[in-house]
């Protein structure tokens, strides 16, 4: 037991490289959060006129990325009618970046052992009434068949930190995801949520074929980020902070950035969010983050902080914080979670957001073991929305969103600096209709219920008509991957 405790310490202690981080910061010696200059800049200008509210989104309309004063004037907005025209500018840039499809992923959850003590998560190491498990690789390939059964083609596999769930056993568990195949079903994109890794380890991850890597700053408000990660390698800020920077250093150009709203005041979070965008174009010729993430804390077994919290957002204000968000950030992706219950997820939808999970289950080992409830004792977290893929398919179509499987970026290399120049152009979009119906085409053949086939085949008749009048020299082409879908080929794409 003792040398077990020795061997975690010293794995804990080269868990992190210092000098990875300095490379990446100024010439003073500090990070990008400059906490005084963004209180400032909150504080500053209440109520903006209306006139500068409409040029900034003017800017946010030809794809342009607002700089932090422009945010800061939409966050300072007080006028209710004003708001209404930020939602609908905020869903004008989606549709002009990615038109009307929604991107749907399930997350995987393959260990939750953790040497790190987050008061809001249930995996703490401080938690002795959580469940913990590592899943055996044949267990990740039952989880990976329940997954594929129900269609889905892309997940986000989660580990906590720990030597049990180092780069050897991500790179494991990611190889048997992609070997496993029922039928038509297979992921075809594997994205990782994992702790903060040296370089090395990120250039193993980016040989495992992965598409995005996604790290949380949590709260980009350094006290609060110390108070509430007291111990273990998170709360060491900046190599959470520059985790991304050393993702895109070892090639992983496609990064994924986000924070866990409630723990501090909500406006200073989306500036963090703002400002680390900026860092990332900074020393990565122009590549931003190719998504945004901003879940709020849910409640999570035996975990009373969360009730605690004194910087609980309202969903008013959430709504207005993602469409801030999405003007700021016009090219990136926008993921809205299960954490959310229905009935505010079909409102936030409209606000820009381009992916959502379905069918979610976050206990390691939940898909293949356990079909109801949630456990709260196996689960980081509780969810609020646990409907099926089918269900939630069902949903979009019925809102008149296409849901993509689409995992063509990636494996044709339209990813980093190529993405960028696409989504920035408007021209991805076209990508995104092409094989937003190529892969629904697919999926309503493998996978629908009646049902979701009924409208499903009145929404893909819509779609159609509009490539061929939008895209008429691609049209011939397109009809003709459409047909070999029709007689049973599959994963065709642009
Ligand atoms: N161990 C990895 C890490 O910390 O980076 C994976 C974390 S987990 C799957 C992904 C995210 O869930 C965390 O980064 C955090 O933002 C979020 N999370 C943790 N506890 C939560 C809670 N109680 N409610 C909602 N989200 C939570
Ligand atoms: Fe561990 Fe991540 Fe949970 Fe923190 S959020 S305790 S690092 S699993």
């Amino acid at each position: 037991m003792e040398k077990v405790q020795i061997d975690l310490n010293r794995w804990i202690k080269e868990s992190v490289r210092e000098e990875e981080i300095k490379s990446f910061l100024g010439s003073s010696g500090n990070d990008f959060i400059n906490e005084e200059e963004i209180e400032e800049l909150l504080r500053k200008e209440r109520d903006p006129e209306p006139q500068k509210i409409r040029d900034i989104i003017q800017k946010s309309l030809s794809i342009e990325r607002l700089n932090p004063d422009e945010t800061v004037a939409l966050l300072n907005v007080e006028d209710e009618e004003l708001w209404a025209e930020i939602f609908q500018a905020a869903g004008e840039v989606k549709k002009r970046v990615y038109d009307n499809r929604i991107v749907t992923f399930a997350p995987l959850y393959l260990s939750n052992f953790c040497i790190n003590s987050c008061l809001y998560c249930a995996f703490r190491k401080e938690n002795k009434k959580a469940k913990r498990r590592r899943l055996t690789l044949e267990e990740v390939k039952k989880e990976t068949e329940s997954l594929v059964s129900t269609g889905h083609k892309r997940l986000i596999v989660v580990y906590g930190e720990h030597s049990l769930s180092d780069i050897d056993y991500m790179v494991d568990t990611i190889r048997i995801i992609y070997e496993t195949k029922i039928g038509n079903g297979e992921i075809r994109r594997v994205n990782v949520n994992a702790a903060p890794m040296t370089v090395e380890k990120l250039k193993r991850l980016k040989e495992a074929g992965i598409g995005t890597y996604q790290v949380f700053q949590e709260t980009y408000h350094h006290k609060t980020y110390k108070r509430v990660h007291p111990a273990g390698i998170k709360s060491n800020y900046k190599w959470r902070l520059y985790a991304l920077h050393r993702a895109q250093a070892a090639g992983i150009d496609d990064v994924a950035i986000g924070a866990l709203f409630d723990l501090y005041d909500w406006r200073f979070e989306v500036m963090g969010l703002v400002y680390h965008t900026i860092d990332l174009e900074k020393h990565f010729s122009g590549i931003g983050p190719h998504t945004i993430s901003f879940p709020r804390l849910e409640p999570a077994a035996n975990t009373p902080f969360i009730q605690k919290t004194k910087c609980k957002v309202s969903d008013a204000d959430f709504k207005k914080l993602i469409a801030v968000i999405r003007l700021s950030v016009p090219y990136t992706g926008m993921i809205l979670t299960a954490r959310e219950p229905a009935n505010l997820r079909r409102e936030a939808l409209h606000l820009g957001i381009t992916q959502t999970d379905a069918s979610t289950k976050i206990g390691v080992g939940a898909y293949s073991e356990n079909s109801g409830s949630q456990i709260p004792e196996r689960q980081q977290f509780l969810l609020s929305d646990t409907r099926s893929l089918d269900e939630v398919i069902r949903e979009l179509a019925e809102m008149g969103y296409i849901t993509s499987f689409c995992t063509a970026g990636y494996r044709c290399g339209r990813t980093g600096q190529s993405i960028m120049n696409l989504l920035k152009t408007g021209k991805e979009r076209w990508f995104c209709k092409l094989n937003a119906v190529l892969t629904f085409r697919e999926w309503l053949d493998d996978f629908a219920t009646e049902d979701t086939k009924k409208i499903g085949e009145n929404l893909i008749k819509k779609e159609i008509i509009e490539i061929e009048q939008n895209l008429p020299g691609l049209f011939p082409k397109f009809m003709e991957h459409y047909r070999k879908i029709e007689n049973g080929e599959r994963d065709i794409y642009f």
